[in-house]
């Protein structure tokens, strides 16, 4: 058996879906063969074991190798950045490994005005961005009405842009309200599908079963929508993982947000280990071929734990990127972990500065509005 690149390239990648072949140089039980083809069925929960835990670096190059291939059929070489709002730090919920819980008297709490959203979102046009994701904790300023005036608003000055909410847990109406005012995706991460899991990571008045029922409505209602989990999260197992990812398969999850847990020092979990940059790749390239138009971002914790994250997690499959077009005094003020990367620099140059990062790597970034491959998309009137 030789180890070349594998040959995705030249497969029908919908097929690949379901049996994805990559050349490993290892034979395992979960492995047959067609000639000298080694084939892995990607939705073997098995495969997903070996390649989350293999140390065999030939496998992993062969993981990473495919992803890349699979991302390169469906996007070429763009990367598709978002222009990030994070546009309130007060939350009502109390996540153990959150730096914005609740309970954390030291954070210094900020709530952008309506104007101060606009403005962002003004600049951010001006220098190209067609997507907007206003990401916040569960703030109760924020009443539906005032997230669907900010949302229409938006949606009626740049009708061309896609307008992304992460605001949290809310109800089926609230979720319908904000899509009918001009919300295209939702990204809540599940954080965990496992129940006992969640229970380790959050406090009693949270669950798992209304975390994903959320999920399920906001796909109903019609949103593109994203899921995603910490890796290295406290308690965190492989059995965990592989949960998740059959749940996001089952969700067929739109977008996917995967990033390292990293510890905040005013959380319950101050002393806990940070999640790997290592893990982090494997599982972003497996979700890669698990869902192969995936929209993924090569998140900023990933940026925060290596100074080349983010390009390991492109290298891995990921498509996206989302640079912070909040208000720079904020951003700071932004903080779920320690260290948080965060420039300081003007949106423009931190533009400019992920395009260099990216050519690199031989990718480019791509400001236009990115919805997922292969999807339909909700004309805006
Ligand atoms: N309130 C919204 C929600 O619940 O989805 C959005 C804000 S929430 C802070 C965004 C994400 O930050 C969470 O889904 C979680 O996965 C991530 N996060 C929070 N604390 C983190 C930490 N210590 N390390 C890494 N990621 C963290």
């Amino acid at each position: 058996m030789n180890f070349q690149i594998n040959q995705i390239a030249t497969e029908d990648l919908t097929v690949c879906m379901k049996r994805t072949i990559i050349k490993l140089g290892i034979i395992t039980d979960i492995m047959s063969y067609i000639g000298d083809d080694v084939i892995v069925d990607i939705l073997d929960k098995n495969v997903w074991r070996e390649l989350l835990t293999t140390s065999d670096l030939m496998i992993l190059e062969e993981l990473y190798a495919s992803a890349r291939m699979v991302q390169q059929k469906h996007y070429g070489n763009k990367i598709y950045a978002r222009g990030l709002i994070e546009f309130t730090n007060y939350c009502k919920n109390d996540c153990y490994y959150c730096g914005i819980r609740r309970s954390n008297r030291d954070a210094c709490r900020y709530r952008l005005t309506e104007e101060q959203i606009l403005s962002c979102c003004d600049s951010g046009y001006k220098i190209g961005f067609r997507t907007f994701v206003l990401q916040g904790g569960e703030d109760g300023y924020f009443t539906d009405d005032r997230i669907c005036d900010l949302v229409y608003s938006i949606k009626t000055k740049y009708p061309d842009c896609a307008i992304t909410l992460s605001v949290g847990e809310k109800s089926r109406e609230s979720y319908q309200k904000y899509y009918d005012a001009g919300a295209d995706r939702y990204l809540l991460r599940h954080e965990t599908a496992n129940p006992e899991h969640y229970r380790l990571l959050h406090p009693q008045e949270m669950s798992c079963e209304n975390r994903k029922r959320c999920l399920w409505d906001l796909k109903e209602i019609g949103y593109q929508v994203g899921a995603g989990i910490m890796v290295g999260s406290p308690g965190q197992t492989i059995d965990h993982m592989i949960e998740d990812l059959k749940f996001m398969k089952e969700l067929e999850a739109d977008m996917v947000g995967i990033g390292p847990f990293l510890p905040h020092h005013a959380t319950p979990f101050a002393n806990e280990a940070a999640g790997t940059v290592d893990r982090t790749v494997r599982l972003l390239a497996i979700t890669r071929l698990l869902l192969p138009e995936v929209l993924l971002p090569a998140t900023t914790a990933l940026g925060t734990l290596d100074p080349l994250g983010r390009e390991k997690g492109i290298l891995a499959g990921a498509n996206v990127v989302m640079p912070n077009l909040s208000p720079e005094n904020v951003r700071e003020n932004y903080l779920l972990y320690d260290n948080k990367l965060c420039t300081g620099s003007e949106a423009a140059d931190g533009l400019r500065m992920l395009d260099e990062m990216m050519r690199k790597i031989g990718y480019e970034i791509s400001l236009e509005r990115g919805d997922r491959s292969g999807r339909e998309v909700r004309v805006w009137h």
